[in-house]
């Protein structure tokens, strides 16, 4: 099918759900997003987005937005340390920054829930799109060769049914359009044995010297310790712990990690915990993105581990790839068979870039003698080998924009598409 749609359909008003629909309402595509909960979602999950993040999120307008909160910034370093604060290697993000060379693209932080806020705000002034919510999408499929539909139940308890050209699930690890499609128990990878804690937590690691990100390498201890307020000093300290524990159990723990694993060794009292959440976590991608007039998107396609920040990375970059595909058939530019094609691709890019290397920041943490880790560990030990090399540095940052892919390159059916470069990604903005 070419040529103008009608309406799409979005499952869930997260992050993804909310670009996506931006994306397409800027081009006058009719779009109305389901979402299950009453309000926007308040959970700390996401502060970091990566660099193809950061270009997706600029060239859909929102970056600009971002900015305009104060406490949105660009950090300056990652590092990697011992448990007692040894530094082991690092990477400046500053060096992609330089004179005759400006880079404004750098790493972002804001929390999801401000970015949330945002990408609703930005929405809400779109004529073409509508988000309703207390609306959740039930169980089921049904398509022909013209629409598909969901049916969803408002907090009322009425039951209506919906029709689409595109129903699109962007309803996050659990999705049901990705149930419905695949089964409940069909999401292929795995759990890690480790669960996480995530707490939103007031904390001066800057008084000790600490970077804005740092990574904490220990069997036992392992955490990373991130500056996520640019105004005050909030701290994102998200540890490991073992499975199988109670969220009570957790909460009783705590207070005893933290003066263990936080430099200056604080009692509470000398910090504060604004928000914890554990988290079970897992490495998995759906066997297909696309089923007739069915897509999935973000964490309803594929999950990663948090550390290195590629999991909303991921989603916000499927998510400007197959804005360009509806809007490529909406224009009559490309047919739909280009939907297929985003299907392949970003699960070429989940199994080849984004598992491996979420896999290996994620183990570098606790898989290694920390004592050890500047032989052993390849990556820390390049770091470590060429401290001040701006280029080299440089180089390994803008490595992540392979996960970006121009599908409107294939728009005239001639030739593959390819993976951007990062020079023809900037000569876009
Ligand atoms: C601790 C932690 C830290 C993280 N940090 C980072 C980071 O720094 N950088 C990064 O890139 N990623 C990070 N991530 C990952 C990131 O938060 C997720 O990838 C992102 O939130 C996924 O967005 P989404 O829109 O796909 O799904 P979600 O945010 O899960 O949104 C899905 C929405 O769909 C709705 N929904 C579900 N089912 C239905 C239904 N049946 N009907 C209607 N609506 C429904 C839900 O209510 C929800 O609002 C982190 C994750 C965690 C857990």
């Amino acid at each position: 099918m070419t040529g103008p749609l009608k309406k799409v359909i979005i499952v869930g008003a997260g992050p993804s759900g909310l670009l996506l629909a931006l994306r397409l309402a800027q081009q006058h595509i009719k779009v109305t997003i389901f979402e299950a909960t009453p309000a926007p979602s308040d959970q700390p999950r996401a502060t970091h987005y990566g660099i193809p993040a950061v270009w997706e999120l600029r060239r859909a307008g929102v970056l600009e937005e971002m900015r305009k909160d104060p406490e949105c910034f660009q950090f300056d370093v990652m590092c990697w340390r011992k448990l007692d604060g040894t530094y082991l290697s690092g990477m400046d993000t500053r060096d992609l920054n330089r004179p005759g060379k400006p880079y404004d693209d750098r790493i972002t932080v804001l929390t999801l829930n401000k970015v949330i806020k945002v990408l609703g705000e930005m929405v809400a002034k779109c004529e073409d799109a509508t988000v309703k919510y207390g609306y959740k999408v039930l169980a089921g499929v049904e398509q022909d060769e013209e629409k598909a539909w969901v049916t969803v139940q408002s907090q009322d308890g009425t039951v209506e049914k919906h029709w689409a050209d595109y129903i699109v699930g962007c309803d996050g690890a659990s999705s049901q359009i990705r149930r419905s499609l695949f089964g409940d128990m069909e999401f292929p990878g795995y759990t890690w044995d480790h669960q996480i804690v995530a707490t939103n937590t007031y904390y001066d690691f800057h008084k000790y010297g600490w970077e804005d990100s740092n990574f904490i390498v220990h069997p036992e201890h392992s955490f990373m310790a991130a500056r996520i307020g640019a105004t005050e000093p909030l701290w994102r300290v998200t540890y490991t712990e073992v499975n199988g524990l109670t969220n009570e159990e957790i909460l009783a723990r705590q207070a005893k990690k933290f003066e263990i694993m936080l430099p200056g060794h604080p009692k509470p009292g000398d910090y504060k915990v604004i928000l914890t959440s554990p988290y079970k976590i897992h490495q998995r991608c759906a066997t297909s993105f696309r089923v007739g007039r069915y897509l999935l998107a973000a964490d309803a396609a594929h999950l990663c581990n948090p550390f290195g920040g590629l999991g909303l990375t991921g989603g916000i970059v499927d998510v400007g790839g197959l804005a360009d595909c509806l809007i490529g058939i909406h224009q009559g530019k490309t047919s739909d068979k280009i939907l297929d094609e985003y299907s392949r691709v970003r699960i070429e890019k989940y199994k080849t870039i984004i598992d491996p290397i979420s896999s290996e920041n994620f183990r570098r943490l606790w898989d290694q003698d920390p004592e050890k880790a500047l032989e052993k560990d390849e990556f820390l030990k390049l770091l470590k080998n060429n401290e001040g090399n701006v280029e080299l540095s440089s180089q390994m940052q803008l490595g992540s924009l392979g996960i970006l892919h121009d599908f409107s390159a294939s728009f005239d059916g001639n030739k593959p598409a390819g993976s951007l470069s990062e020079k023809r990604f900037q000569s876009k903005l």
